[in-house]
């Protein structure tokens, strides 16, 4: 009862948009049915759990979000196939490769998906001082803002590597006015899968469910290769793709994080009633990064 409550207030702090894109796609395109605007100020986490990112959307409705890029030719075969059915996603973009592709990136942002960052290496933060992993985390958006040339252009949306995180580090990005995002669902794409298969674990997984945030990688061939399966099948299972975009002018507040003082930050009482995600998800490791190089 008291998730159900928790729920009903998180619809209440969104602004939800019933942008019908879908009306302006080709016909017989899977389309982007509304768009969900998030407010940092008020959501600090979106994602894995009944009480984070589910009450924003309704049943067979699917946020697709794509990690760890850019990088070519994949993330362009993506953005492809992306386009080809009129959908929009958010890309959390790790700071070397922005850095390495800008081009690509302004691309992504260009074709009208969000862009988010997913930290500037990498990094298994947890295992970071308190310094270095808030510089990880701060260096990840201004590196895409750099790599845009728009600093503003970036979303203040951020997934912790491995879904690994802190409760220093959550309290300091909440204060930076970061929003938090978890996933519902993969595909196990950083795995050695055949595109057929890892189309099909995404498929059978959004079932389960319903409802969610799709985890998948712009990195590789076989996620390139297995998204037009995906959005081909959830077209014609009725569901519905989503894009989530943050309040109109909210960012990243580089001037509040130089002010955040690191002990306060560590002995602060998190926001959200989870301590934190766990690194696991459905009794696995959630990204192996050694494992797409
Ligand atoms: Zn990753």
């Amino acid at each position: 009862m008291i998730y159900r409550y928790a729920a009903i207030g998180l619809v209440a702090l969104l602004s939800l948009t019933g942008a019908a894109r879908a009306a302006d796609c080709p016909a017989g395109t899977l389309g982007t049915s509304r768009t969900v605007v998030i407010d940092p100020a008020k959501v600090h986490r979106v994602g894995g759990g009944p009480d984070y990112g589910t009450p924003i959307l309704e049943d067979r409705e699917v946020i697709l979000t794509f990690d760890d890029g850019p990088i070519p030719p994949w993330t362009g075969k993506v953005l492809d196939a992306l386009a080809a059915e009129c959908v929009h996603a958010t890309f959390f973009t790790v700071g070397t490769m922005a850095r390495a592709h800008p081009a690509l990136l302004k691309r992504v942002l260009a074709e009208g998906h969000t862009v988010g960052t997913h930290s500037e290496r990498h990094a298994h933060i947890p295992k970071l001082p308190y310094k270095a992993a808030v510089k990880e985390i701060l260096d990840g958006f201004a590196t895409a803002g750099k790599s845009l040339g728009d600093q503003a252009a970036v979303a203040p949306f951020f997934r912790f590597p491995y879904l690994e995180s802190t409760r220093a580090t959550e309290t300091y990005a909440a204060a930076m006015g970061i929003v938090i995002w978890n996933i519902d669902f993969h595909a196990s794409d950083w795995m050695f899968l055949t595109p057929e298969v890892l189309a099909q674990r995404a498929i059978e997984r959004i079932e389960q469910k319903k409802r969610g945030i799709l985890l998948l990688h712009d990195i590789h061939q076989r996620t390139a290769l297995a998204l037009p399966v995906i959005l081909r099948e959830l077209k014609s299972r009725g569901y519905k793709v989503v894009h989530a975009v943050p309040t109109p002018g909210a960012h990243v507040n580089f001037e509040v994080a130089a002010k955040i003082d690191p002990w306060a930050a560590k002995a602060a009482p998190l926001r959200s009633s989870r301590a934190k995600p766990s690194p696991t998800f459905d009794g696995g490791p959630v990204e192996d990064w050694a494992g797409q190089r």
